[in-house]
């Protein structure tokens, strides 16, 4: 028997207008052009956005492809910079630093990851960083940028890019890509959510100016406040303080300094009760203070990011609070959550558009029809969840592999009891080398190696298959690769170069 009895959704709506709303108005659109479903858009500029999440991941590249946007016109449009990873400073001690790239570090040999060779020759005394041996970290020391190379037996293919963008904008350039493609946008702000009395599915929402929107499917992008999948739906929430205690930021925006070299990386320095962050644009430098008000007032957090900053401030401080955790269900009858309203993670590995993305491709690959067969619902917050909590784990790592015992933040996530996933994970690296594989999940072996290594996480032991490599071989080896990456960074150009070619906007 078929099921599929011309039943499909014919009317969606998003109420929310940030980064999550315009992103998933925009690939909607883009994918159900040919259905005749209209798509409406129900932002209020009285309540505004959250105005910031600046540094993004690799795969924002290919949902932009996916949506046919012109790389460099996307570019000048929201000022961006290319990204090739995050320096972590002051994270396993105070003084040390290491960058994560988004690449990885020398290549496998006869199926041996390339960590257990460094391993090898750091146990025999060799005390040069890993990060010597990834291009995209010594691109990064060097301030260059340039594009992968397909030949894949190049060096210069072993990494990927992400950018640095003015969130505000993007929203602004995604907002003209769906209005352009039929996405009605409805200004005001949503006081009331109607409910089917028998499934509980949401029918429709009103606005202020009394205006009732109806729709089959709801997607809330309305931020923390989670309007439709909390305030109406009452989902609950799963709180993770008690591993990632960070519960509140304050962002300062600063102006670009001319005469300093424009980097392709984002900062991320550990401080006394959290991190500052320092995102470089084209035109301004996003600055920020994540930190934990059970060690530091609102005031300190202020002054500390202000001492810090590199510019004349462009803005007045901006306060947010959060409480780190994700949406029990993050589809829920007929509401599918996005963004800010499904979950929160600090920022710390600029997670939360690709957490959007990845949402909203998961929809688009289980969008359902008007029955909302629970089958969609399931495996798209089977996903999700997946994904959230493993990330979730590899943020915990940051700040568990520490050190540091200078303040009671740093001696309370060093002793913390770890989630079990993660405990077993960083048992067997300690012991064997090896970092447990998935086959799904955001963060690979070449990043988990770069928060071990970079923060003194070193395994007592490597693949024993090396043990036949004599350590002058292995060294010389090494050392010949060493030389071949700043060879091929040598040859590289300038980052300012680079943003120089994407032209003004
Ligand atoms: P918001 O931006 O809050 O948008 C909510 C929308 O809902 C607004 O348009 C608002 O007007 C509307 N709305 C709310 N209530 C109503 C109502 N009653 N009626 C009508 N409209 C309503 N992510 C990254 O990827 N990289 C980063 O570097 C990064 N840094 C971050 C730093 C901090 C401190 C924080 C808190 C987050 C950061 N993020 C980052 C996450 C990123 O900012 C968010 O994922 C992203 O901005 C999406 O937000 P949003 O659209 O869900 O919510």
């Amino acid at each position: 028997m078929i099921e599929n009895a011309n039943n499909a959704i014919n009317k969606v709506v998003i109420v929310g207008g940030g980064t999550a709303g315009w992103m998933t108005a925009a690939a909607l659109s883009e994918v159900l052009s040919n259905t005749g479903c209209e798509i409406t858009l129900i932002e209020s500029e009285q309540i505004g956005t959250v105005g910031v999440g600046e540094a993004t991941l690799p795969h924002l590249r290919f949902f932009n492809q996916r949506l046919g946007i012109d790389e460099p016109e996307f570019m000048r449009a929201v000022n961006a910079t290319y990204k090739l990873g995050i320096e972590f400073a002051n994270w396993g001690q105070k003084g040390d630093s290491y960058i994560h790239p988004f690449g990885d570090f020398g290549k496998p040999q006869n199926n041996i990851a390339f960590h257990h060779y460094w391993v090898k020759s750091h146990l025999h005394g060799n005390k040069t960083p890993i990060g010597d041996f990834s291009l995209p970290v010594v691109a990064s020391q060097q301030a260059k940028f340039d594009f992968p190379a397909q030949d894949l037996n190049s060096l210069l293919s072993t990494f990927s890019f992400a950018y640095h963008i003015d969130a505000g904008l993007y929203a602004k350039y995604l907002r003209e890509y769906s209005e352009q493609r039929g996405v009605t946008r409805k200004e005001g702000k949503v006081i009331g959510v109607n409910q089917d009395a028998e499934t509980g599915f949401i029918t429709s929402v009103e606005i202020d100016d009394g205006t009732q929107i109806e729709g089959q499917l709801f997607i809330d992008c309305s931020g923390f406040r989670g309007l439709l999948i909390e305030q109406a739906l009452e989902t609950g929430y799963e709180d993770w303080q008690h591993w990632l205690p960070c519960d509140r930021a304050v962002a300062i925006p600063c102006a670009a300094n001319p005469n300093q070299a424009s980097i392709p990386y984002t900062r991320a320095t550990a401080d006394e009760a959290g991190w500052r962050w320092r995102i470089p644009l084209q035109h301004r430098v996003g600055n920020g203070h994540v930190y934990c008000s059970d060690f530091m007032s609102d005031e300190q957090a202020e002054r500390t990011l202000r001492t810090n900053l590199e510019g004349e401030p462009e803005r007045d401080a901006n306060f947010l609070r959060f409480t780190t955790g994700r949406r029990k269900k993050m589809w829920n009858k007929n509401c599918v959550a996005i963004g800010l309203s499904a979950g929160f993670l600090e920022p710390l590995e600029s997670t939360g558009i690709h957490l959007i993305q990845l949402a909203i491709m998961k929809l688009i690959e289980f969008f359902p029809d008007q029955s909302i067969d629970p089958a969609f619902s399931d495996e798209f917050n089977r996903v999700m969840q997946m994904e959230i909590e493993r990330i979730k784990d590899f943020l915990i790592l940051h700040y568990n592999a520490t050190e540091r015992d200078d303040t009671e933040f740093w001696n309370y996530v060093r002793t913390m009891s770890l989630p079990d996933e993660l405990q077993r994970k960083m048992e067997l690296f300690e012991r064997t080398g090896h970092v447990v594989k998935y086959q799904e999940g955001l963060f690979l072996e070449p990043s988990w190696i770069a928060v071990y290594l970079g923060q003194r996480k070193i395994p007592r032991a490597y693949d024993p298959r090396l043990d036949a490599l004599s350590i002058d071989q292995l060294d010389a080896q090494l050392e010949k690769l060493k030389q071949s990456i700043v060879r091929a960074v040598n040859g590289m150009p300038s980052h300012s170069q680079a943003i120089k070619q994407i032209g003004d906007p």
